[in-house]
């Protein structure tokens, strides 16, 4: 199993850590297994490559980006990481897998969701369960919770874009998929996140860019 896990919200629309930048978009860094994986580069690199140095990270460290679906607030910034990577990384386009598939130990990709907008989460074993992170969750985050729930049952955490108006089936839902705690923030709206957080108590994480989460 994973050990010394640890995620970082690298570019968010939300702030965390006032060293860094807000920008509209997602990007979540996640160390795990001596790797760096990048999920989502946020709208522009000019932003997640401050971000990253003023969090001491550096570009050619990481091994592997994927990309959860191709809306620009999440793609923008490959172009620029890239090139700042010195093309090291490699990355997974959101219609890379048709169904959950392990890209390095105990990390998957649910593969891709949505008949109208493809998109892919990027699911994480631990040891008090699974940790799954989405940009936008266009296809709804209940039916990636479920998609993720392929790869082990219990669901330690869930963060990133949950994209939603009001949040109450949502919860009830996460509360009888087994959810323990949640981190949502970018697309999720207010209104949802506040809902989450009256619901989920100590179990709600406040997200935003520099937000670090060890596990
Ligand atoms: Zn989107
Ligand atoms: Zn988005």
């Amino acid at each position: 199993m994973n050990k010394d896990i640890t995620l970082i919200t690298v570019y968010d629309n939300y702030q965390h850590n006032l060293k860094l930048r807000t920008g509209f978009g997602f990007a979540c860094l996640i160390k795990v297994n001596n790797k760096s994986i990048l999920f989502d580069t946020g709208s522009e690199s000019e932003t997640l490559l401050y971000n990253l140095g003023q969090l001491g990270v550096e570009p050619e460290s990481v091994e592997m980006i994927v990309l959860s679906h191709a809306h620009g607030d999440h793609t923008g910034g490959l172009k620029g990481f890239l090139e700042a990577n010195e093309h090291k990384a490699k990355v997974y386009q959101p219609r890379a897998f048709r169904k959950p598939t392990e890209i390095c130990p105990n990390v998957y990709s649910t593969g891709a969701l949505g008949l109208f907008i493809s998109e892919q989460a990027l699911v994480v074993k631990s040891a008090p369960g699974l940790i799954i992170i989405t940009g936008c969750a266009h296809p709804g985050i209940v039916n990636m919770v479920k998609k993720a729930k392929e790869i082990g049952e219990e669901v330690y955490l869930v963060l990133g874009g949950f994209h939603l108006g009001d949040a109450k089936t949502v919860i009830k839902d996460f509360k009888a998929m087994g959810v323990k705690k949640v981190a949502p923030s970018h697309c999720t709206g207010d209104l949802a996140i506040k809902q989450f957080e009256e619901e989920y108590k100590e179990n709600f994480i406040a997200n935003g860019v520099g937000k670090v989460i060890k596990i």
